[in-house]
């Protein structure tokens, strides 16, 4: 059975002490409250990861991702950050092309298959963003854009990587509207998604392979998107910045 994912993506947001407030809330609340078999997966800014690791204290519901990684093992990058730190720090995730790295930091589906390959290789678990504009939905050119995304960026690792893989489903017009994909919308999305992982590796893939939904999902939307066959969870941006709203979130399969 393929696993059910919520990560919280905390964007640019949160200072030292806030993040570590906001770290401890969801902690002890996700330890109270939360029965059902979900991983959670906290995704703070790189300077902030020691810390909210140390805060999970190997919590074992609770795993740390990172929101981006270097393509490059090491070297002259001034200001970047490798998969090999983050994997040295505890972190098991990272989330690879949000629409808001490809769109504000030029991060093409090449790119991205490099980034894909550097963060497998350090033993992280790439959350692999997908999703259309607005103006590629009123052009019916969703499925076809979601299908050069995961051609061009993801589908080139092997049989055995592509099993650690998770692909998070986020059209651009639902990320921090507060409009969400109805859950039809997203299920429909999802299935394709499911489809074209059978084509190009097998049906077994397709099956165990973790798809996620984002883009405004909150408490009132959550229980309806993640009772869809082929949404496994989501990714979850400006809700995860509260811990009650994130936990609600966490608790609704
Ligand atoms: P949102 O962001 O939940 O604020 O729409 C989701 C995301 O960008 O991952």
């Amino acid at each position: 059975m393929r696993k059910k994912i919520v990560a919280g993506n905390w964007k640019m947001n949160k200072t030292f002490d806030e993040a570590q407030a906001l770290v401890s809330e969801v902690v002890n609340m996700v330890q109270d409250e939360v029965n059902n078999q979900a991983e959670v997966v906290l995704c703070p800014p790189f300077p902030f990861l020691s810390s909210v690791g140390k805060a999970l204290g190997g919590n074992s519901k609770i795993h740390l991702g990172a929101q981006n990684c270097h393509q490059k093992e090491s070297g002259a990058y001034t200001g970047e950050v490798s998969a090999a730190m983050l994997k040295s720090v505890g972190v098991e995730y990272v989330i690879l092309g949000h629409s808001e790295r490809r769109q504000y930091f030029n991060e093409d589906n090449q790119l991205l298959e490099a980034k894909v390959k550097a963060a497998l290789q350090a033993g992280l678990i790439p959350i692999f963003c997908i999703g259309e504009s607005l103006e590629q939905r009123e052009q019916d050119l969703t499925f076809e854009v979601i299908e050069t995304q995961l051609k061009e960026g993801l589908f080139h690792v092997t049989n055995e990587e592509f099993a650690r893989v998770v692909i998070a489903y986020e059209p651009i017009w639902a990320i921090g509207t507060g409009k969400t994909a109805t859950s039809q919308q997203a299920q429909e999305v999802h299935a394709f998604i499911r489809e074209q992982i059978a084509r190009h590796y097998d049906a077994a893939a397709a099956a165990n392979t973790t798809i996620l939904y984002g883009g405004s999902a909150n408490p009132g939307n959550a229980r309806e998107l993640f009772s869809q066959p082929d949404i496994d969870g989501g990714l979850i941006g400006g809700a995860s910045l509260k811990s009650r709203d994130f936990t609600d979130i966490v608790k609704s399969f």
